[in-house]
């Protein structure tokens, strides 16, 4: 193996190589992830400007058998965008979106969030399923399966993906779709960033403009009811309609009575993307379930309830989560939900109880590389606190509830909502589909270079 100097990294590139030579202000800036409890120290941040830039990191890393981080919107909870001592390929510069209204489909680069998307498509009232925070990145959600208000109507957000332009651990740039390298097309979709850095993401993009939803918010004595009602409605529900159950602590808004502010409640946040003068009818048996304390229901455009909640999780909070799928949510598991999710320790905690039927279960658990098909739920206990001196209170509380809902849920969990200490379970994460990744992983990545990731080995 040979060597290469930064200096000759610098030539290769079009886009800025940041290393700790760079004087502390400009390397802090561009070594952060958005977890504050990651502190590592890369050797270089290569400040991608494209896929050629992509191809000299990867390379860069390779010779140099260094570790590579590869990072799109950076919000990975176990900081897999980046690394100690090693190379991190950052995408963040690259976020072009470009929308082909008369196919219906978008082209996103591989740094792209949720927001730049978002705003893109709904010019042409256009849209796919997309995480519920708006800075969360395209690229690492999509690998990773990608769940959000859409899932029940347009499926998971990787079952929209047409085609990526992968750069592979040998530093080549393939196509991977339908008809090229069919293998690796079908690994992408939910196995991660496990396969190489994908550099370029096509969508298939459904009629989505103005959504009627928002938060509705009840007593937590009514926790039970709410949980109970919402499991029932949900099972064949208008699969226009995404909706999830939350605890939540009440932040200070206005559409929120003032005394109540920084008590826990159970929400449930709803998203109607069926024509907007029907969305009250359609959220009708959720809103009457129990008695409502607040509620922000309403047309709006669907960018706009997907920065909704932006605030609530601004950068730089600690973060610890962790993950189960769930097939059914039995009268037991609410149980547990009641004794943990009142507790919620922080206004940025939550716990979602996402809906993944509908359009995510015609899919085949084999199709993809999400294996979960027959899951009803997916659900994220997410721990999330702004002073370090709170991390083994708040670590505890999401370790505790995880023990008690685990018992009532399936073994595994969807890869993008775990911590770094769940990588024991990935073999459990993918069921079926988990050899078939190992061996897409030896045609890829036979070094593993790409392993900073809920990590399939080859
Ligand atoms: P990064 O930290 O940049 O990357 C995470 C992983 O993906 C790394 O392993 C990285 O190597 C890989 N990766 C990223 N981009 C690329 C690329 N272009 N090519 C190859 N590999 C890449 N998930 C949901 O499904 N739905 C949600 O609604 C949702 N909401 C969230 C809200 C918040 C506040 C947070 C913190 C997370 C949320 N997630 C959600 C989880 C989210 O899907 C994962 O954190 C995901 O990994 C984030 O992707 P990223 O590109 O921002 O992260």
């Amino acid at each position: 193996m040979g060597s290469q100097s930064i200096d000759q990294l610098r030539e290769r590139v079009r886009g800025p190589v940041v290393t700790p030579d760079d004087g502390a202000d400009v390397y802090d800036e561009a070594r952060t992830v958005y977890n504050a409890m990651i502190d590592r120290r890369p050797a270089a941040v290569v400040r991608c400007a494209h896929a050629g830039d992509v191809m000299a990191a990867v390379d860069f890393a390779r010779v140099n058998a260094l570790d590579l981080a590869v990072r799109g919107g950076g919000h990975s909870v176990p900081g897999f965008g980046t690394c100690d001592g090693g190379v991190v390929a950052d995408l963040s510069a690259m976020r072009g979106v470009r929308v082909d209204p008369a196919s219906r489909t978008a082209r996103a680069e591989g740094g792209a969030t949720w927001g730049d998307f978002n705003a893109a498509t709904h010019a042409f009232g256009l849209a796919t399923t997309g995480g519920i925070i708006s800075t969360t990145g395209v690229g690492g959600l999509t690998l990773g399966g990608g769940i959000g208000h859409l899932s029940r109507g347009l499926g998971l957000s990787c079952d929209n993906l047409l085609s990526a332009d992968v750069v592979t651990a040998d530093g080549r740039l393939v196509v991977a779709s339908e008809r090229e390298h069919e293998d690796l097309y079908w690994a992408l979709r939910g196995g991660g960033g496990n396969f190489g850095t994908v550099t370029s993401f096509e969508f298939r993009l459904g009629s989505v403009k103005d959504i009627y939803g928002g938060p509705i918010l009840y007593e937590l004595e009514s926790a039970g009811a709410v949980l109970r009602a919402y499991r029932d409605f949900i099972a064949d529900a208008p699969e226009e309609l995404g909706a999830f159950p939350a605890f939540q602590i009440a932040p200070p808004l206005p559409f929120i009575p003032e005394d109540r502010h920084g008590e826990p409640f159970i929400l449930i946040v709803a998203c109607w993307a069926g024509p907007p003068e029907e969305g009250e009818r359609a959220l009708r048996p959720l809103r009457d379930v129990a008695p409502v304390v607040a509620e922000m229901l309403g047309p709006m455009p669907y960018p706009a309830l997907n920065s909704a909640f932006d605030g609530l999780v601004p950068p730089g909070l600690q973060h610890y989560w962790k993950a189960n799928f769930v097939t059914e949510l039995t009268d037991d598991a609410i149980e547990a939900h009641l004794l943990h999710g009142p507790r919620v320790p922080t206004v940025n905690s939550t716990v979602h109880i996402y809906p993944i039927n509908g359009a995510c279960h015609r899919v085949a658990p084999d199709a993809t590389a999400f294996a979960y098909r027959d899951a009803s739920f997916a659900t994220v206990i997410a721990g999330m606190w702004p002073d370090p001196a709170d991390n083994e209170a708040n670590t505890a509380w999401v370790r505790d509830y995880y023990e008690a809902t685990a018992p009532h849920s399936e073994e595994g969990g969807y890869v993008n909502f775990m911590a770094s200490d769940d990588q024991s379970r990935i073999r459990a994460n993918y069921k079926g589909n988990y050899d078939r990744l190992v061996d897409v992983k030896r045609t890829y990545d036979p070094d593993n270079l790409f392993h900073l990731n809920q990590n399939i080995k080859p």
